[in-house]
């Protein structure tokens, strides 16, 4: 059974000038202990559908059609306080600046501690010991004497291993990490990624990693979803969506990576910007910036369909190029 099942997801923003969708049937599953990367520019909408899995749409934004499915049940119909409760020990969720994620007011150990037990039935003594065990697999020194120090005492990646450390705590099966290294110093980067992506390796914890950098998803991922303009535009394994993108819009994104188009024998950069949502193109979303768009493209939305060893959306793989 999958982890994670989100099925036709549609998230709508109601507004005095219309109702704005800015998710539109989205569809993907997520397996126990996969990395599953969620890449696109900035207003693809993985962030909102980040949002949506873990409870926390901004309002007004809400879930207007489809649903999503956590080890079958089904938890976008659930309360705010059942929600919680998943958040915590379920889904954990790591955001790009620490500082949301961590309350300046207590020591790292505390929230270590209160976090552990407010899901898991275990004494004071035990919730001691796995906060400092936490701290040390994610690889902070003296962890011991870490534990009473404060978020501010911490450096920025430092305290992105504590957030870490925070989001397994109460050993949730699926973390959802929404650009977890972008606000840290390229040089610790890296380190960060693989930290997230061993440790939950090692924890059998799945992850949806969302970023905007096609080379973290190729070092980290097993497959990866591409979104454009609220939607998905290709999902598969990640060495074939790297090596054979199926979507005009993937492989202009590989162009974008020098190393990756070099070996590759892809050439063009994609032009124009991606549009709003509330101002998305009738047929496929991307038409007026493919370079392979035909006369089908503009009057028909493509579904996901079979390409290789992936799946596009794009008219391309229907056996009717014009
Ligand atoms: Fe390009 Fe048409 Fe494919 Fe859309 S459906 S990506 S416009 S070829
Ligand atoms: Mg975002």
């Amino acid at each position: 059974m999958s982890l994670l099942e989100v099925q036709n997801l549609v998230v709508e923003f109601p507004g005095r000038r219309g109702t704005v969708r800015a998710l539109d049937h989205i569809s993907f599953d997520i397996a126990p202990g996969e990395i599953l990367g969620v890449v696109g520019e900035s207003g693809a909408g993985k962030s909102l559908t980040g949002a949506a899995i873990i409870g926390l749409l901004e309002p007004p934004g809400r879930i207007a059609g489809g649903q999503i499915l956590l080890e079958g049940q089904r938890i976008d119909t659930l309360g705010e306080e059942a929600m919680r409760h998943i958040r915590g020990r379920r889904i954990g969720a790591i955001f790009q600046d620490p500082l949301t994620s961590l309350n300046p007011l207590y020591s790292v150990g505390r929230q270590l501690i209160e976090t552990i037990q407010a899901h898991l039935p275990v004494g004071q003594a035990e919730a001691r010991q796995r906060a400092v065990q936490l701290l040390k697999d994610t690889g902070i020194p003296a962890a011991e004497q870490r534990l009473d120090h404060y978020p501010h005492q911490f450096s920025g990646g430092m305290r992105q291993r504590v957030v870490i450390a925070l989001a397994l705590a109460a050993e949730p099966k699926l973390i959802v990490a929404d650009e977890p290294t972008t606000a840290l110093d390229v040089s610790i980067q890296a380190q960060i990624i693989m930290l997230l992506k061993n440790i939950c390796r090692d924890r059998g914890a799945a992850v949806m990693l969302i970023t905007h950098d096609m080379g973290v998803i190729a070092e980290t991922c097993d497959r990866v979803a591409v979104m454009y303009a609220g939607r998905i535009a290709e999902i598969g394994p990640v060495h074939e969506v790297i090596n054979h993108p199926a979507h005009p819009y993937t492989a202009g994104l590989m162009a974008a990576i020098p190393d990756i188009a070099q070996d590759r024998d892809i050439l063009y950069q994609i032009d124009g910007a991606m549009p709003r949502p509330g101002a998305i193109p009738a047929g496929c979303a991307f038409h007026p910036r493919c370079p392979r768009a035909f006369d089908r493209c503009k009057a028909e939305r493509p579904e996901l369909l079979r390409a290789g060893a992936t799946r596009a959306a794009c008219w391309l793989h229907a056996g009717v190029v014009a």
